[in-house]
This record gives C-alpha cells, sequence and structure tokens, in this order.
C-alpha cells in the first residue's frame, strides 16, 4: 500500500514554523495539541488519503522495516497477527496521528500494551494526584 501523497496538510508549513495551528484545518491548538485540533480533523485527513489508523501504522512500519516488526519485541509475525496501537491511549489525550502516536505491536505486546492502558486510564479517571497525570502527559511511549 503507497500512501497517496497528493493530499496535502494545508496548514503543515505553519505549524513546522512553530505557529500553534491545527496542520489540516488552521484552528488554534490548545494544551497538549501539537499538530491536530481533533481527532475529526485527522480522521478526514486519513479518509482523503484512502486509508485508516491501522493502514497507516502498518505502512509506515512496513516503509521502515521491510518486513512488518513489533516495535516493542522485534517480532515479525506477519500482517494478521500485528495490531496498532496508540502509544499514548486517545482516552488520555493520545492524538490519532499514527506518524505522531501510532505504533505496530504483535498480538501479545498489544495484549500487554492495552493492560497497561487500561491500568492509566483508570488511575486518571480515579482522578489520582497531579503529580501523576504530570507523569501520564510527560509518557513517551518507551515502556521497556
Ligand atoms: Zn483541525
Ligand atoms: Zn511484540
Amino acid at each position: 500500500m503507497r500512501f497517496n501523497s497528493e493530499v496535502e496538510l494545508p496548514f503543515e508549513e505553519e505549524n513546522r514554523a512553530g505557529a500553534e495551528v491545527c496542520v489540516w484545518c488552521g484552528n488554534p491548538l490548545e494544551g497538549r495539541q501539537r499538530r491536530w485540533c481533533s481527532g475529526a480533523c485527522v480522521e478526514e485527513y486519513l479518509a482523503r488519503k484512502g486509508y485508516g489508523f491501522r493502514d497507516a501504522v502498518i505502512g509506515l512500519n512496513r516503509e521502515s522495516h521491510g518486513e512488518l516488526t513489533c516495535e516493542s519485541c522485534g517480532d515479525k509475525p506477519g500482517e494478521e497477527n500485528v495490531e496498532a496501537d496508540h502509544v499514548e491511549p486517545v482516552a488520555l489525550g493520545g492524538s490519532n496521528d499514527p506518524e505522531e502516536n501510532g505504533q505496530l505491536l504483535c498480538r501479545g505486546c498489544h495484549v500487554e500494551k492495552t493492560g497497561e492502558d487500561l491500568e492509566r486510564i483508570r488511575n486518571y479517571r480515579s482522578g489520582r494526584t497531579h503529580e501523576n497525570q504530570v507523569e501520564l502527559w510527560s509518557f513517551d511511549g518507551d515502556s521497556a
């Protein structure tokens, strides 16, 4: 699968230059947003390009590794056994941008990661301390 490179992000240059605007619609970004103002903008962009989050994550992984590779354990279990994962769960404010927040995991790693995500989401929802939340926000996805 190749990406349809003809669909451009109208505000990408402004965003790169440091303006806090959504790369797709140009609306101002808030809080932790870096590229997209909303999931809807990402979805619309991906739909125009003709692929969904999973396809995009698979495509990116294939581009960088050749054979589909689990980004956690390094396995190459084949396309039917890989899952696209949001590094930072959407429920915790993670974006739907496959490049920024997507990773490819094998089934086993995905189950494990999902368990961790659910625990973090539970902690977050139960309104743990401010410190905990800061930790969540700075999570960089390099969970070993
Ligand atoms: Zn937008
Ligand atoms: Zn794995």
